[in-house]
């Protein structure tokens, strides 16, 4: 039990981290002092394992030298059995969640007429029921928990989940990834009317264009799409950004590593707060 004085103990997992905006996160979170399980699916395990390795040789833990500060966990968020069960060994080898990161996600570039039942399938289930699973099974979890300054002497627990700027403005060809986005901003919504009882705030992101393996795929079938060569039309976008620059990962996890995971934001609840260098405005 955490007394007032005592070190927050704070512990959070982040879906979908073996690389890009998650991997930032995660080094973000660490540098706040949070113990994080690094979560993504199978083929990434040997990336996982080597960020686990390079935490852990460097930090040890603000409130125990026992305690890890990277644990890391394979599981496909679209199965609510594996995030169960991820989330249960997070709390077990860490401690209790106090914020859980939903940010596993998937693209896909297609006019909509050409959009398949299949491939619908593919990205609302990672997009939108594996960002709920993750939602839903933290919040049970976090209620179980009872009140958080008793269990880890944070004022509020928080849920973040990865949207993005098609989800206030949609794309061409990004249609359906566009679609699953609007529903984030859905569920957050309604998740944090459903949780600010419990002391849970629930908030998405929503990152502009930033250059991690993601938006090499988009630039490929944007590039398929339209006849132009690699790089091309990643380039050009930087005349929609007003700050003259595509994102870097850093750029993202500043606002949710840092400003969302803090304290800062304890009174912030149901937004989705919009990073892109000043493409869209809210
Ligand atoms: P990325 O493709 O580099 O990384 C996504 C990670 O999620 C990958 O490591 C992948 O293996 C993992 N993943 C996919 N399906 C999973 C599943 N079922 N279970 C667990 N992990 C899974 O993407 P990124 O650019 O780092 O994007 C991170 C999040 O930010 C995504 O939700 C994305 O939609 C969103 N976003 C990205 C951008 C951008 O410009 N890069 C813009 C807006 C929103």
């Amino acid at each position: 039990m955490a007394s007032a004085t005592s070190v927050p103990r704070l512990t959070a997992i982040v879906t979908g981290a073996a690389r890009g905006i998650g991997k930032a996160i995660v080094l973000r979170l660490v540098e706040a002092g949070y113990s994080v399980c690094i979560n993504d699916v199978a083929s990434s395990a040997a990336d996982i394992d080597n960020l686990v390795a390079e935490i852990n040789a460097k930090h040890i833990s603000p409130d125990s030298p026992a305690r890890p500060r990277a644990l890391g966990i394979v599981a496909d968020v679209t199965s609510s059995a594996e995030v169960e069960t991820m989330i249960k060994e997070t709390v077990s080898q860490l401690g209790p969640l106090t914020l859980m990161v939903a940010n596993a996600g998937v693209a896909q570039i297609k006019p909509l007429i050409n959009v398949s039942e299949e491939d619908v399938d593919k990205v609302f289930n990672v997009n939108v029921k594996g960002l709920f699973n993750c939602y839903k099974l933290a919040a049970k979890q976090m209620i179980v928990q009872g009140d958080p300054q008793t269990a880890a002497g944070v004022n509020v627990y928080k849920i973040v989940g990865a949207a993005s700027i098609v989800a206030c403005k949609a794309w061409a060809t990004l249609g359906i990834y566009s679609a699953s986005k609007w529903a984030v901003r859905g569920l957050t919504q309604a998740m944090a009317m459903e949780m600010a009882p419990h002391k849970i705030t629930v908030n998405a992101y929503a990152p502009g264009i930033i250059g991690t393996a993601m938006w090499e795929q988009i630039d490929e079938a944007m590039g398929e799409l339209t006849g132009k060569p690699k790089g091309v039309t990643f380039k050009q976008t930087e005349n929609l950004i007003s700050l003259g620059r595509t994102g870097v990962p850093e750029d993202v996890a500043g606002l949710v590593g840092g400003y969302l995971a803090s304290k800062d934001s304890d009174y912030v609840t149901g937004q989705t707060l919009v990073v892109d260098g000043g493409v869209i405005f809210t």
